[in-house]
């Protein structure tokens, strides 16, 4: 995974971008032997793989803190509920109500529970036909506010499409999406059991429609009471109607079967102008891993470079930015988060209850993954998407010192930009940049050992998104979207 050096790009003449006295000395307290001690408390066996929820991560979490206190931070730990439920099936059905006339679809033999959800009290709305063949543009112009959209596939759908038109139905915000299998009944039934394990619920309101296969057979004399064909349906061009005799109502009930809480650690530097210190920038790092992998002699996952190497590198930046003379104009947050590897828990948590508005939230540098692999370069995701692309370049050619060169995504077909808790931000309308070295031979495994990072290299590294995040933070203007990238990502 090495990769050629951009000479033409690292040898740029430096700009404008002065570097005052104190800045610069700010950066040289950023070193590879901080670095390397760092990442070996971090990414130590004590730790034991830092899995969410644990005692290594809780220990990961407090030693973070730690430091930001000491580097005079205002500091603290977010704790959202880690909460693990299971649907009890034998209590939940759907009814399907037209007039006196009801018929109620079981949860044990004709509904699947497919994701969103599940309503803590029973949920009754005004049934939405959309059936045929739609694209995900034509559902999009669908106002599905308070529905219960009722979902008929086409006779022979194309399975991207199928995902797309789901996609958009469950993101437009309906009540409900139940889609209207015609599976041959028995295999429909015996696919049950599959759908109801244990599911793990992260924060406390969680507002996604609930979704949910619903067999045909079970509700058909309702449907045909309500005037739906629903064989012409599956065969017409795309059909939206509402079904105004039509009432959906959907009762779950589902029983907690553990509650625990998972941290973000937090801290904050004011800034020191009196009208941008409410404005800030944020650096963030996953401080989780992937816990133990039983059956191995050396079961410990250590996760150096994914990624001690980015939490050490938010505590090294905390550290660079609380030195006299170095702090700037915007506030900076420095968070390190958990649950990533989990599906990027703690950032949706900390996106969606941030301790500042997150409209006044400006930029998110997310590093993850920064100790390893070719020693000059560094992968920059998400360039292209703001003018934060730019700031970056002329950061970079204005410190050829460090020898490091932020370059172009190289793996655009992994959809890296989707996969790493900068995205939570970018979502919410936060312009992000994203770094990190690509994965390697350890990647995930029990080798992933902090004898295996280079420090030097990291340093380097890290002193550059210093520089571009001490830039960001005293610039006269906050970074802008490009308007086609904020239409494709923001929601
Ligand atoms: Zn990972």
């Amino acid at each position: 995974m090495r990769c050629l050096t951009l000479l033409g790009l690292a040898l740029t003449t430096p700009l404008a971008a002065q570097t005052t006295q104190p800045l610069a000395q700010a950066a040289w307290s950023i070193t590879a032997v901080d670095v390397a001690r760092r990442i070996g408390i971090i990414a130590d066996d004590s730790m034991m793989g830092r899995d969410t929820p644990s005692r290594g991560l809780e220990l990961t979490a407090e030693y973070v803190a730690d430091q930001f206190r000491r580097f005079g931070l205002k500091t603290s730990l977010q704790r959202y509920p880690v909460t693990r439920r299971r649907l009890d099936p034998v209590h939940s059905r759907v009814v399907f109500s037209v007039g006196a006339r009801k018929e109620t679809a079981s949860f044990t033999t004709a509904v699947r529970y497919e994701g969103g959800s599940v309503p803590q009290q029973p949920v009754w709305a005004g049934a939405l036909l959309v059936g045929g063949a739609h694209t995900a543009e034509s559902v999009g112009r669908l106002d599905l506010r308070d529905k219960a959209v009722l979902f008929v596939p086409p006779a022979r759908p194309e399975p991207e499409t199928l995902q797309q038109v789901l996609r958009v139905l469950f993101l437009a915000g309906p009540k409900a999406v139940l889609m209207l299998s015609d599976a041959d009944s028995a295999v429909f039934a015996s696919s049950i059991p599959r759908r109801h394990p244990e599911r793990t619920v992260i924060g406390l309101s969680d507002e996604r429609p609930v979704t949910l296969q619903v067999h045909s057979r079970a509700v058909k004399n309702t449907l045909a009471a309500a005037g739906v064909d629903l064989a012409a349906v599956r065969t017409a061009p795309a059909v939206a109607r509402e079904i105004p005799a039509l009432q959906v109502g959907i009762e779950m009930k589902d029983t907690v079967t553990s509650s625990l809480t998972a941290p973000n650690t937090v801290g904050i530097l004011e800034g020191s102008d009196s009208r941008l210190k409410r404005e800030y920038v944020v650096y963030s790092a996953h401080m989780d891993h992937i816990g133990i992998t039983p059956g191995k002699r050396d079961s410990i996952n250590n996760g150096a470079d994914d990624d001690a190497s980015g939490t050490a590198g938010v505590i090294e930046l905390a550290e660079a930015f609380s030195r006299p003379g170095a702090r700037p104009k915007r506030s900076v947050i420095f968070l390190t988060v958990s649950g990533e590897e989990k599906g990027l828990w703690g950032s949706n948590y900390f996106a969606g209850n941030p301790p500042v508005p997150v409209k006044q939230i400006v930029a998110n540098i997310n590093i993850d993954m920064i100790g390893r692999n070719w020693p000059d370069t560094i992968v920059a995701i998400g360039k292209e998407h703001s003018d934060l692309g730019t700031t970056l370049a002329r950061v970079n050619a204005a410190h050829p010192e460090l020898r490091m060169t932020a370059i172009d995504d190289r793996w655009p077909e992994e959809r890296f930009y989707f996969r790493s808790d900068h995205y939570n931000f970018a979502r919410k309308g936060v312009p992000i940049l994203f770094f990190f070295n690509g994965v390697h031979e350890d990647y995930h495994e029990v080798t992933d050992s902090p004898d295996k990072i280079d420090s030097e290299k990291e340093a380097r590294i890290l002193k550059l998104l210093f520089f571009l995040g001490g830039e960001i933070a005293n610039a006269p203007k906050r970074p802008v979207w490009n308007p086609e990238s904020f239409e494709e990502i923001v929601e």
